[in-house]
């Protein structure tokens, strides 16, 4: 698959989660595409969605948990109101 269509897969994806989730995507667009590149990136080379901005360890059931959305997101936005990345907010951000 292109890596332009696995980009528009998973902002599918991360779109519908956004609808049913309390958070929203980062206000800040460029910053969300840059994320949707890595996200895409790491899916064409590792075959998942790992986030680009942990080091996935090698064990797919540990890194599981570090696909987006990670394991962390809501905590990360319950105490900081954004998660690692930057791809996600808390609503009243
Ligand atoms: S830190 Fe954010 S971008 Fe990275 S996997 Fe978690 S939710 Fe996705």
């Amino acid at each position: 698959m292109e890596l332009e269509e696995i980009k528009k897969e998973i902002k599918r994806r991360l779109e519908k989660y956004v609808k049913e989730s309390p958070y929203r995507f980062n206000p800040d667009k460029e910053k969300v595409e840059l994320i949707l590149n890595g996200l895409a990136k790491r899916k064409e080379k590792l075959g998942f969605a790992y986030c680009p901005c942990r080091v996935p360890s090698g064990d797919k059931k540990e890194d599981e948990k570090i696909i987006c959305p990670c394991a962390y997101h809501k905590e990360e936005i319950a105490k900081d109101g954004i998660c690692l990345c930057g791809l996600f907010v808390g609503k009243e951000r």
